[in-house]
């Protein structure tokens, strides 16, 4: 391992009081399982930039971590969202989006270049850390049956649900695609959702095709349906509850920072109190550092895209893993891969933001080529 930076201060955080080793959070709901079972998630919208890089190699090395730690077998499940939106329509001052599979099967979109950056980085992060890893398309996630569970119990019980899943209008997005023209109504104003017996009805309208119905069937494949966020994290949430005793598995979801703090509290822990999940069947919830741009905030590829050097005068290739890989080979992950397991070592790392610029700083310059 590398010698630590010097120029790094940490501020005291209490989670890192509370915590000798990271593994700590995990160790009383790993106990007597089998296996760790670890889930996190990306949209399929095109080339990870280096804040979701680092965060799927800081996956890989707190699983590594932990699993050796606890002595127990891990995987890492990649949840790919190809449901993603891909294309954006308004008609009649509605938002109408098709997605990122649509166009793919449509021949609008080259499904490789969409999901060939995120394959090579899982890939060699497996390698590197051994650690196995299986991606589970959205197509498949929405048909499990804890997930469609999930689905009937929020409509069933739509009017406790609103205020946590859409507290500024109450409209809960679960979204059916037209069968003839595959849009999706992004904002549910002509949905209606339906509990049925063992099935969730969605009614819905399509501007070129007229009202149509999509039929879920809880307990059998079949049907599908877009879920926005946080309808999509509650459902996890109660997956991984499930998995638990179906894997006999300590369920941990790993994710970027944006599902912590305000995301957890307003929206994930009411909903698990509302679906009666007690405490102690929660699964673990695990963020990774959030890589912040000059200015404080997260460091964002659609801002760059947006206002260029303007928001941020980085080299190209942070925004890009494609062009990272291409010009400048695995030594760049190697040097990303290094410093995360520093953050998987040791709480006080974990539990703090960095800087574009301390990337910058491990990095050496023959990784970066000249600035745009
Ligand atoms: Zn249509």
């Amino acid at each position: 391992m590398n010698e630590p930076l010097s120029d790094l201060y940490f501020a005291p955080t209490g989670i890192a009081h509370l915590t000798h080793t990271n593994t700590d959070l995990v160790r009383a709901a790993a106990r007597g399982r089998a296996q760790l079972r670890v889930t996190t998630a990306a949209q399929l919208n095109g080339h990870p930039h280096l804040g979701t890089v680092t965060t799927i190699l800081a996956v890989f090395a707190l699983t590594a971590r932990m699993a050796d730690e606890l002595n127990l077998p891990a995987t890492i499940i990649f949840d790919s969202l190809e449901n993603a939106p891909a294309e954006h329509i308004t008609i009649n001052d509605r938002h109408y989006t098709r997605t990122v599979q649509d166009l793919v099967d449509g021949g609008h979109l080259d499904g490789t270049e969409r999901s060939s950056g995120f394959r090579c980085l899982l890939s060699w992060a497996s390698a590197r850390s051994t650690i196995a890893w299986q991606e589970r398309p959205y197509a498949v996630y929405q048909e499990l049956l804890p997930v469609r569970a999930c689905l009937h119990a929020i409509a069933q019980r739509q009017h406790e649900f609103a205020p946590v899943l859409a507290p500024a209008d109450g409209r809960i997005r679960v979204r059916p695609r037209c069968p003839a023209c595959h849009l999706v109504e992004k904002d549910a104003h002509d949905l209606t959702i339906t509990a049925g017996d063992h099935v969730v009805l969605l009614d819905s309208a399509c501007p070129h095709h007229g009202p149509y119905r999509e039929t879920i069937p809880i307990n059998d494949t079949g049907g599908w349906y877009d879920a926005n966020t946080p309808v999509r994290s509650v459902q996890k949430a109660a997956l991984l509850t499930a998995e638990r005793d179906l894997y006999n598995a300590c369920s941990i979801s790993m994710d970027g920072p944006d599902w912590g703090g305000a995301w957890f509290s307003h929206v994930i822990a009411p909903a698990l109190s509302v679906l009666d999940v007690p405490a102690r069947d929660w699964p673990i919830s695990l963020f990774t550092p959030m890589i912040l741009d000059r200015t404080g905030g997260k460091l964002s590829k659609s801002l760059y895209v947006k206002y260029g050097r303007e928001y941020a005068d980085l080299p190209p290739a942070f925004l890009d893993l494609d062009l990272l890989l291409d010009t400048y080979g695995d030594d760049a992950l190697e040097a990303l891969w290094q410093e995360t397991t520093r953050w998987a070592a040791e709480p006080r790392r974990l539990h703090r933001c960095y800087t574009v610029d301390h990337l910058t700083t491990l990095l050496r310059p023959r990784h970066l080529g000249a600035t745009a």
